[in-house]
């Protein structure tokens, strides 16, 4: 159930609604808009059928919310969020950039991509120092001493950090390091990990899985928020189908879907969504196109020999010109770049 307020609701009268809902046994949810105030009841909607909500001074409509998903529904917020990353926003005017190799492999890769994507307008770093690998025999990622790495390189280049967490018992841990914590596609319906994420105060970067219905990827996230963390991204980075000249179908059309159906930021990931570099420009320029608030993006100073992803990894001159092209395609959708 979602409470819009009149225009000009006093304090008093969203105190006065929240209680006579808490009082039900359901918790409430304000978002503040500039022009209205949204209230959503999270709980039994049962228990308020007798009341007599639409009557409540400051009311101005009561809507049930039909979407299985509620805290992530577009209707339960007044306004679409907007998240702390660093000292930057994600979601709002601004497209976020945020670039880096795959995985933290030293230092000095660190070091050095992340000076060269921020000269080129990244705003964040990425890098998994826990990696969710197919086969056990990869690099499974350097662990604590890649989140040092991490942590190092955004104290030099000011970037913040996001990086995978893939474990409730890593979640500690990450979230001491990292701007915000990235729950991987293979992960996204791990629900122990979401609802673990979902009690720390970082921001999440929740990928879709690769068989996951645009739907299931909001109610993953509706895991997270209903622990009280709102500060959820969902990321599109392709799924499985039975096409094989790709490693994964970028799936275009979930981004306005998921513009229309959340008020969370969506991100989209055209590395993984392609896994080849020389699709990369294309599927970025249309993801922002398509309404995307930000882009993930796999860069690395020698692909050939990166770790992991390196044949869907930009060299630092690919990733010059991707940031060029994405102007246009900014302006176009009324954005800028952040
Ligand atoms: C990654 O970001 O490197 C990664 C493993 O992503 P995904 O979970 O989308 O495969
Ligand atoms: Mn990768």
């Amino acid at each position: 159930m979602i409470i819009v307020t009149r225009r000009g609701v006093t304090e008093a009268e969203i105190d006065h609604i929240r209680e006579r809902i808490e009082g039900q046994g359901l918790r409430t949810h304000v978002s503040r808009g500039e022009t209205r105030v949204v209230i959503g009841c999270i709980g039994d909607e049962a228990r308020l059928q007798h009341l007599p909500l639409g009557t409540l001074p400051g009311v101005e409509a009561v809507h049930p919310v039909m979407k299985p998903y509620k805290l992530a529904a577009m209707q339960f917020a007044a306004e679409p969020t907007r998240i702390p990353f660093g000292s930057i926003e994600i979601g709002g005017p601004g497209i976020v950039v945020v670039a880096g190799p795959c995985s933290v492999e030293n230092m000095e890769v660190m070091k050095e991509t992340a000076d060269f994507v921020s000269s080129k307008g990244a705003r964040g770093l990425r890098g998994g120092a826990f990696k969710p690998r197919t086969s056990p025999y990869s690099f499974q990622g350097l662990g604590k001493e890649g989140l040092e790495i991490l942590s190092e390189v955004r104290r030099h280049s000011g970037l913040p950090v996001v990086t995978e967490v893939m474990d409730t018992r890593q979640v500690e841990l990450v979230a001491e390091y990292a701007d915000a914590l990235q729950v991987g596609a293979r992960n996204m319906q791990n629900f122990p990990l979401l609802t673990e994420v979902g009690r720390t105060h970082r921001p999440v970067l929740l990928k879709r899985g690769m068989s996951a219905t645009v739907k299931d990827l909001l109610l993953a996230a509706e895991y997270v928020m209903s622990q009280g963390n709102m500060n959820v991204m969902v990321c599109e980075r392709g799924i499985r189908t039975f096409e094989t000249a790709t490693r994964n179908t970028f799936d275009l059309a979930a981004i306005p879907i998921l513009k229309k159906e959340t008020h969370l930021p969506v991100i989209a990931d055209p590395s993984h969504g392609a896994g080849r570099r020389d699709l990369v420009h294309a599927l970025a320029y249309a993801a922002v196109a398509a309404g995307a608030d930000g882009l993930l993006v796999e860069v690395h100073p020698d692909p050939e020999t990166a770790w992991s992803d390196g044949e869907q990894t930009l060299d630092f001159q690919e990733f010059e010109s991707l940031m060029e092209g994405l102007r246009p395609f900014a302006a176009a959708t009324g954005r800028e770049m952040a």
